[in-house]
């Protein structure tokens, strides 16, 4: 697994535009067959999404990477992630900043995402059970934000608890299109600059 994991990092992020050296060590150190169901082990490190149960999926590593990229984090940064599924998404970012706080509308998901992320010991993710839409205020303000399933359009409590300068990355559109826009937000001086990075497909924001 180490092996396919380190030729992950080189086929499918270095040769795709993932340069950032803390993102690269970060999908280097996480042991994605972790957090896929036992069955698909073998494919864990595959280009694509994978089922997880209840309907949803584990990104591709590729996107996981390029939005992880995409939000330029800080060591000391809080981040919001909407939409916990697996837990592999919140455990690379927990390698790059000081605290993460993942929402999970599904609580079976959410149970078992908090219970895999303790026993590998990703002890500064917080998974929390919520609608997504509502953010998470009382951690608030987060330097960046992470969402994890399609919406057609930005939730305002995520754009009210994101902090002066700080990033979103968002896939905007109707989930039912055959692909999003993956938005990138930055909050600078009470307006938000807007930038699309690529296509991606994600389960919908519920
Ligand atoms: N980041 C995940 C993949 C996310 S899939 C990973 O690394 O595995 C999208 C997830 O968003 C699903 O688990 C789904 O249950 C959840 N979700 C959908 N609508 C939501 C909402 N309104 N609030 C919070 N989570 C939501």
């Amino acid at each position: 697994m180490e092996g396919r994991r380190q030729r992950m990092v080189a086929d499918q992020l270095r040769a795709n535009g993932i340069s950032d050296p803390a993102v690269l060590q970060a999908m280097s150190a996480v042991p994605r067959e972790e957090f896929v169901p036992a069955g698909l082990r073998s494919l864990a490190y595959d280009d694509r999404a994978l089922g997880i149960g209840w309907g949803q999926t584990i990104s591709q590593p590729l996107v996981v990477a390029a939005m992880t990229q995409a939000l330029a984090l800080g060591s000391e940064d809080t981040v919001l992630e909407v939409g916990t599924g697996s837990g592999y998404q919140a455990a690379v970012l927990s390698l790059l900043c000081r605290q993460v706080v993942s929402v999970e509308l599904e609580p079976a998901l959410a149970e078992r995402a908090a219970a895999n992320l303790r026993r590998l010991g990703y002890a500064n993710v917080e998974v929390a059970v919520g609608d997504g839409h509502l953010g998470w205020p009382s951690r608030s303000p987060y330097q960046g934000i992470l969402v994890a399933c399609a919406t057609p359009q930005v939730p305002a409590a995520l754009v009210e608890q994101l902090d002066e300068g700080g990033r979103m990355v968002v896939p905007l559109g109707s989930s039912r299109a055959d692909h999003q826009d993956l938005r990138l937000l930055k909050k600078n001086g009470g307006s938000l600059e807007s930038r699309d990075l690529f296509a991606v497909r994600f389960v919908p924001l519920r």
